[in-house]
């Protein structure tokens, strides 16, 4: 085994919380899970440090520069790695419209709190699944602890996506139908 590898082993089985020689493909894999996540949270906030402070944003409501606050307000973000501190910078408007965290908006990090990628697969999940089910499954499939109300409105989400897409569709149909016409 290459160093890394011996490390990564190691941590991840004693993080899998196993003991004794490891003898089926389960233990391995369960054991990189639980080296790979902790790497993959690591790697996913060092990718948003290294994206940098977002041009100097303004208020939505009166277009004035926002003021800086905080430039590193932490928040934390449910994702496919488990769970992550991230901070980005926290502004409030100088009129007193309310304040404003930027960097959400260019991570698309909804309300909830979950990263995109995490937010539609658990949005598929519950759009397929019973909903006294969802967040057992979620755990068990995914690795996550999310509550069945944040599970459901993830999955009106992932349901207005296929409806716009679907009217997008039945729009260009349509549109073939009468040009097809002339
Ligand atoms: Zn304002």
């Amino acid at each position: 085994m290459t160093q890394l590898v011996q490390e990564t082993w190691e941590t991840g089985w004693a993080g899998s919380g196993a003991t004794g020689v490891p003898t089926d493909l389960g233990a391995f894999e369960r054991a990189v899970e639980a080296f790979g996540r902790p790497l993959g949270r690591q790697v996913v906030t060092d990718l948003v440090a290294a994206g940098g402070p977002a041009a100097r944003p303004r208020c939505a409501g009166c277009r004035a520069p926002l003021r800086g606050v905080d430039p590193a307000r932490p928040v934390t973000v449910t994702g496919v790695v488990g769970d992550d501190v991230l901070r980005r910078s926290y502004s409030v408007c100088p009129a007193g419209h309310g304040s404003a965290t930027p960097a959400d908006a260019a991570w698309r990090l909804g309300p909830d709190r979950v990263t995109p990628t995490l937010a539609e697969r658990l949005g598929r999940l519950a759009v397929e699944t019973p909903f006294d089910r969802e967040p057992t499954l979620a755990q068990a499939l995914l690795g996550v602890a999310v509550d069945g109300e944040t599970l459901r409105r993830l999955a009106e989400g992932v349901g207005s996506v296929a409806e716009a897409a679907e009217q997008a569709a039945q729009a260009a149909v349509a549109a073939g139908r009468l040009d097809g016409g002339h």
